[in-house]
């Protein structure tokens, strides 16, 4: 399977490390060609307003629609995650969603005073195979999913926040897995993709 991790600003070069460590070799996608190579995608944080413009200058957009629209098996995190909602609050008027996954977020939604947290991250509540112990998050600037829709799978939240989604091939996280050591978010998409 070829995971490409779309590479236009952000966090992109510590997912494709990760991705490396779970036995895939990582594609960096830049351009239109280049994400016809791949059978999953990675969007990774870093600042969703301008990763957004970038989408549109490489005219990335339309063909990541298109391949979203088919089913390509996608996992964003933090600006990645505000890409793929279907309805951005605080965003910048001219930021446009990709509205891969039925949920509200709001940037930077966990205000100034706690701009970077981490945060322990219980996914599926601790009960699955391999998730007896927490997962470190690390929330930098993080958006808050404010609504999420029926068909969402919550498979975490801190605080009643929901902070790790599902949707069918759309997996998101408003924090940063590729920050820690632990592996297991990564290999969780990669399984599913
Ligand atoms: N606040 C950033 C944004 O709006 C996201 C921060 C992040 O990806 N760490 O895009």
């Amino acid at each position: 399977m070829k995971v490409g991790v779309l590479a236009l600003q952000g966090a992109f070069a510590r997912h494709a490390a990760v991705l490396t460590d779970v036995g895939v070799a990582p594609i960096e996608v830049r351009t239109p060609e280049h994400l016809s190579g791949v059978d999953a995608l990675v969007m990774p944080g870093g600042e969703s307003t301008t990763m957004s413009m970038l989408l549109d200058i490489a005219e990335l957009r339309q063909p990541l629609a298109e391949r979203l629209a088919e089913g390509l098996p996608v996992f964003g995190t933090c600006a990645g995650m505000i890409l793929l909602a279907s309805s951005v609050a605080d965003g910048r008027s001219d930021q446009e969603s990709l509205a891969a996954i039925d949920m509200d977020v709001r940037r930077n939604g966990y205000g100034r005073q706690i701009d970077s947290f981490e945060a322990d991250v219980n996914v599926g509540g601790g009960g699955l195979p391999g998730w007896d112990t927490p997962f470190r998050g690390v929330f930098i600037r993080a958006p808050v999913v404010e609504r999420v829709g029926d068909g969402i799978e919550v498979l975490a939240s801190v605080d009643d926040n929901p902070v790790l989604c599902r949707q069918g091939h759309v997996m998101v996280a408003s924090f940063h897995p590729e920050l820690t050591a632990d592996r297991r978010i990564h290999e969780l998409f990669v399984e599913s993709a």
